[in-house]
C-alpha cells in the first residue's frame, strides 16, 4: 500500500535524511528542516550497507565508497553526500538547510514546527535532532537529556597526505589498540572527494576512548549532573591539554596512527565527545516521534548508533505505508513505536552494560 499525508523531519543528519527518504519513497510528502546551512561530518562509520538498501530503496555498492575492515566503513561526509544525492531524486521530498526548529507541538489535526519566521504543519513529526533533541519535550518530557556514559572519544581526521614526510601509510583494516584502559579504534576512510580509495589519497580517522577525562568534561561545561549538554571542541581546550595529548599518542599508540593523532591535535582539528547513553521510555506520542540519537543514543562500540536509525527508518516507512488506509498519522505513529520500542531499549540497554564494563568501578 502507498504511503499519504506529509512528514516534518526536524534534522537534517545522517538519520533524518534516512527516514525521510524511506517516507516519501512511500509517497509521503516530506520536509527536512536542518538548522545548519551546509553539513561537515568528521570522521567514519561503519555501516551495514544492505539495510541501507532495505531503507532507501538505493543500492549503495557502487556508489558509496568504503573500506572494507571487519565491515564496510565509509566517512561521515561521503554518506551524507550519498544520502543527499539520492534525497534530491526522490519525488516529494524536500531539505530546507539553514532553518532551526525552536518549538514543536500538536493539536488533534496535525503536527507543528516553529522556526524563527513560520509555522509548519503536516500529519507527523520526526524528531531526528540528535542526542541533545528538543523535539523529545513532545515525547518524553521527563527525560530530556543524554545520560554521561563515564567516558570520552577524543576524535580526529585528516587526509592521508597531511600525514608527516615518512610516515609509512596506514594499513587497508581497521585496527584497535589498547594502553591500560585508554582503547584507540583508527581506520584509513575515503578521500575528502567521498571517493578515493587509493593509498595517499585516503583520509584517517580515530576515535581515542579515554574513561579519565570527567572532571575536564565537567570544567569545560560539556557534563552536569551526570548529563551531556555538549561536546568538547579545540577551542574549549585548557591550556597545555593538546600538549598533553600530543604526549600521551606518543607513548601510547603506534605508528602511524601516532603521527595522526599528533598532527590532529596541532593542528587544532582534534575534537572531544562525552559517550552518552538515552535508554527511551517512548518512541512517539501522538503525531510526533523520535529517531536515531533523539531516540536511543548508545556508546560508539556498539557500532550500532546509526544503524538503528536505519532501522528506525525501515519501521516508520512500514509504518506510514500500513496505517489506518495507509496514512501518515497517530495509527502510524503507534505501529512504529510497537516495532522500534522493544529493540531499541534492548539496544541501549546492551550499551550502558558495555560502558559500565568498560569504564569500571573506579569511576
Ligand atoms: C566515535 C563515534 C563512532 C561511531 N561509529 C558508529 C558506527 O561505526 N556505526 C554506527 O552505526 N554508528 C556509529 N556512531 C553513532 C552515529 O555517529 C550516530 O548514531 C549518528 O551520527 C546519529 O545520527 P542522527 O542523525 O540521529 O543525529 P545527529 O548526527 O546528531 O544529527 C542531528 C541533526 O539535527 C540537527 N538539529 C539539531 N537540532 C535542530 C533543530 N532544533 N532544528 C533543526 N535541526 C536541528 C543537527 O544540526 C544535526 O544535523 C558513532 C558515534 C561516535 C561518537
Amino acid at each position: 500500500m502507498a504511503g499519504q499525508g506529509s512528514a516534518i523531519v526536524v534534522g537534517g543528519s545522517i538519520g533524518g535524511l534516512t527516514a525521510a527518504i524511506a517516507m516519501a519513497r512511500t509517497g509521503v510528502r516530506t520536509t527536512v528542516l536542518e538548522c545548519r546551512d551546509s553539513f561537515e561530518g568528521r570522521g567514519g562509520i561503519g555501516v551495514d550497507y544492505r539495510m541501507l538498501c532495505e531503507a532507501t530503496g538505493e543500492h549503495p555498492d557502487d556508489s558509496l565508497a568504503y573500506i572494507y575492515g571487519y565491515r564496510r566503513s565509509t566517512s561521515f561526509n561521503a554518506l551524507y553526500a550519498w544520502l543527499a544525492e539520492v534525497g534530491s531524486r526522490v519525488e516529494g521530498l524536500e531539505l530546507r538547510l539553514g532553518v532551526d526548529v525552536t518549538k514543536v507541538h500538536q493539536d488533534d489535526d496535525k503536527a507543528y514546527a516553529i522556526t524563527g519566521s513560520e509555522e509548519l504543519a503536516a500529519d507527523i513529526l520526526i524528531g531526528a535532532d540528535g542526542y541533545r533533541s528538543i523535539v523529545r519535550g513532545e515525547v518524553n518530557p521527563d527525560q530530556l537529556l543524554t545520560d554521561y556514559a563515564g567516558f570520552m572519544a577524543w576524535r580526529g581526521w585528516l587526509a592521508e597526505s597531511d600525514l608527516p614526510d615518512g610516515t609509512p601509510l596506514p594499513s587497508d583494516d581497521l585496527v584497535s589498540f589498547g594502553f591500560g584502559r585508554q582503547m584507540l579504534v583508527a581506520f584509513p576512510l575515503p578521500g575528502l572527494n567521498n571517493r578515493d580509495l587509493s593509498k595517499g589519497l585516503r583520509t584517517i580517522g580515530f576515535a581515542w576512548h579515554d574513561p579519565t577525562r570527567t572532571r575536564l568534561l565537567e570544567d569545560a561545561g560539556c557534563v552536569r549532573d551526570g548529563k551531556i549538554l555538549r561536546g568538547l571542541e579545540s577551542g574549549m581546550f585548557p591550556p597545555g591539554l593538546a600538549q598533553e595529548m600530543i604526549g600521551n599518542a606518543g607513548r601510547m599508540w603506534p605508528t602511524p596512527w601516532r603521527e595522526a593523532i599528533v598532527e590532529c591535535f596541532e593542528q587544532g582539528i582534534a575534537f572531544g565527545t562525552p559517550i552518552g547513553n538515552y535508554l527511551p521510555e517512548r518512541m512517539s506520542r501522538g503525531r510526533i516521534g523520535l529517531i536515531g540519537d533523539a531516540a536511543h543514543a548508545v556508546a560508539p562500540a556498539t557500532g550500532q548508533g546509526y544503524n538503528s536509525s536505519v532501522e528506525d527508518a525501515i519501521a516508520l516507512r512500514d509504518s506510514v505505508r500500513g496505517g489506518v488506509a495507509g496514512s501518515a498519522g497517530p495509527a502510524a505513529m503507534a505501529s512504529f513505536e510497537r516495532l522500534r520500542l522493544g529493540p531499541a531499549q534492548e539496544l541501549v540497554r546492551w550499551s550502558r552494560q558495555w560502558s559500565r564494563t568498560y569504564v569500571g568501578p573506579e569511576r
